[in-house]
């Protein structure tokens, strides 16, 4: 795949227009783990992505890397025309093919990752990527 950095936002930008933010998910981990953060500087998930993650996230495989005591979640927050200004929480793919369709144009929507704890409320944003179609002569 062809990334390129993004100094900026301390993501990874991919010729797809996704922003990676795994880098600076590792940077924060590490600091957590020398001792520079604590989890009060990390496990701070807002009262409404936590309730997002409770009730309409993603379950994944992948242990929290702070409490290793759950599974996080992601939570995708959608925004765009048409949506609620907080953003709209998606949870299924056929949600995220509807907008995709929905769009008139590559970029209309924007998605945004997050990764939640739901026990110690670890949070970081992994990913940031673009809902709509490249169409002729857009
Ligand atoms: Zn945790």
């Amino acid at each position: 795949m062809d990334y390129r950095p993004v100094a900026a936002e301390g993501g990874v930008a991919s010729a797809a227009g996704v922003i990676d933010y795994r880098l600076a998910r590792r940077a924060v981990l590490r600091e957590f783990r020398r001792g520079r953060l604590s989890t009060t500087d990390i496990c701070d998930a807002h009262p409404e992505l936590h309730r997002a993650a409770v009730s309409c996230s993603r379950p994944t495989e992948d242990l929290c890397p702070v409490c290793e005591q759950a599974d996080v979640v992601n939570v995708i927050y959608a925004f765009g025309p048409g949506l609620p200004r907080s953003g709209r929480c998606v949870t299924t793919p056929q949600e995220l093919a509807s907008l995709h369709e929905r769009a008139t144009h590559k970029g209309q929507y924007t998605c945004y990752v997050v990764e939640v704890c739901t026990e110690c409320r670890w949070n970081h944003l992994t990913r940031v990527f673009p809902l709509g179609l490249q169409r002729a002569g857009a």
